[in-house]
């Protein structure tokens, strides 16, 4: 795979911005560093069935990056045609917490270190940004990816007022690393955060890893998708090496 000058022109042109200058990438967890969206959407849909509410498996892959108490509030609109009241929402997202652990262990994403190394050499700040609260795995990540990502340096559902897809996730995530957008590249696999990254105005890399379909991630704004984290992270010095190089004239 070549990567084209148009992809990093034609996101200069979109944004106006005369150049870029990646100094921190934002980087999310859920079926980016882990590949742990399977179970999350098992997790969610075992919780649903067991209240009563009719839904799918796959529409979890679609609710990814929203806060757990937005995903609530789908399910008890679609059933009860109200919002969970926030004593319903801490009961039951810690619930599907509970169920989440009980699953199969989730693995790192292959590529995911490899990635991480590779913002370390450039001396790129990396900042985790993720919708979740799910305490399990982030407090995993620091075995799973050592040093990786200082706890200032991570944006979770406790850190801000609006979810993905929202931009604030990533907007706290750029004042986290002191960065401008046009100073941040955001790794995103879901096109809810590819939303929330694109609306911050970062450079968006999407990766398909789960059933999303690349044109998904592309209508949400993506600047660039790889078809999984190892290309990824293959590709990635190419792309920030050409980022550096090309401006507007
Ligand atoms: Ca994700």
């Amino acid at each position: 795979m070549e990567i084209s000058e148009d992809i990093i022109l034609s996101f200069l042109r979109r944004r106006h911005y005369k150049c870029l200058q990646p100094l921190a990438a934002l980087i999310d967890m859920d079926g980016t560093l882990y590949d742990s969206m399977g179970n999350h959407a098992d997790a969610w849909h075992r919780l649903a069935t067991e209240l009563g509410i009719e839904s799918t498996r796959e529409e979890f892959f679609l609710y990814e990056g929203r806060t757990g108490a937005s995903t609530l509030n789908i399910l008890f609109n679609r059933a009860y045609n109200r919002d969970a009241t926030s004593q319903e929402i801490e009961e039951l997202y810690a619930r599907k917490a509970t169920y989440f652990t009980q699953m199969p262990s989730v693995k790192p994403m292959p590529g995911a270190m490899q990635m991480l190394d590779f913002f370390k050499e450039v001396y790129m700040r990396r900042v985790l940004v993720t919708g979740s609260g799910q305490r399990s795995l982030i407090d995993r990540l620091d075995r799973d990816f050592p040093g990786a990502f200082t706890p200032h340096m991570m944006v979770t559902s406790r850190d801000v007022k609006c979810g993905k897809p929202h931009p604030e996730p990533f907007i706290k995530a750029m004042e986290k690393a002191r960065v401008r957008p046009s100073q941040s590249i955001a790794i995103e696999n879901a096109p809810l955060g590819v939303k929330s990254a694109s609306a911050a105005g970062v450079f968006t890399v999407a990766v398909t890893t789960g059933p999303i379909p690349r044109e998904e991630l592309e209508k949400a704004g993506a600047a660039i998708v790889f078809e999984s984290m190892t290309q990824c992270a293959e590709m990635l010095p190419h792309l920030v090496l050409k980022m550096f190089n090309i401006s507007m004239s």
